[in-house]
């Protein structure tokens, strides 16, 4: 089932949304404040982001920007006033998918989002399964083998690992990696991370003393090659 997440204060549109989303088949969610909706975003990754613009504690643009620099692949359509012209344009150059100008059909909005899930499953295919060294990672069934023989890696460890394989070869910040894989209001310690790669590499590495998959980026965080360093 396909997840939309509504960013949007005013109660009447953001429930109409709701009730007509959802009887189209989607999971929905709501937020009614820019911050809780850039909270709701990271921690649920949804397909579908529909953004408005004028919100109270984080307007829109700050939303998508601060969703784009995190990378978050959700399609993101902003809910844009008329006659807004700037706002669309602004919206576009920051990383939004499409806009849909207040008040709007349902039947249009419906095309929108069908238009956007399209092009999103045509070139961003999620990678189901990786092999790399010994290791074989079956991410849809959530188990692993190293030389043919299973090992458990917890949910969070699968995450991790699966931000590093999207992100492969990239410096990841230990900023990004903590706010992707334990959600925006963590507020473990430094050590969590370095303890959680500790355990990607005391598992999956030949050496794990010497790493060569799950590389330490000096000052930054950490990046993943899976051919090894
Ligand atoms: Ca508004």
């Amino acid at each position: 089932m396909d997840s939309v997440l509504i960013i949007e204060d005013e109660p009447h549109i953001a429930r109409g949304l709701e009730q007509n989303l959802k009887f189209e088949g989607f999971s929905v969610r709501v937020a009614n404040d820019g911050q809780t909706g850039l909270e709701m975003a990271v921690d649920r990754q949804p397909d579908i982001i529909l953004l408005d613009v004028m919100l109270p504690r984080l307007n829109g643009f700050e939303v998508l920007r601060e969703l784009r620099r995190l990378q978050i692949a959700a399609a993101i359509i902003m809910l844009t006033a008329k006659g807004e012209q700037l706002d669309i344009v602004r919206g576009l150059d920051l990383g939004a998918d499409d806009y849909i100008t207040k008040p709007f059909a349902l039947s249009e909005l419906m095309a929108r989002i069908r238009a956007v899930l399209r092009r999103q499953r045509s070139h961003c295919v999620k990678e189901e399964s990786l092999s790399f060294g010994r290791v074989e990672v079956d991410f849809k069934k959530f188990s692993a083998t190293v030389d043919g023989r299973p090992i458990k890696l917890t949910t969070r460890e699968m995450e991790l690992l699966r931000l590093f394989v999207e992100r492969e070869g990239e410096a990841l910040p230990r900023e990004e990696i903590v706010t992707r894989v334990w959600g925006y209001d963590y507020e473990g310690t430094d050590r969590t991370l370095d303890n959680f790669v500790l355990r990607l590499r005391q598992k999956l590495e030949p050496d794990s003393g010497k790493p060569k998959h799950f590389v330490t980026v000096r000052g930054i965080g950490y990046r993943f090659l899976r051919n090894g360093a």
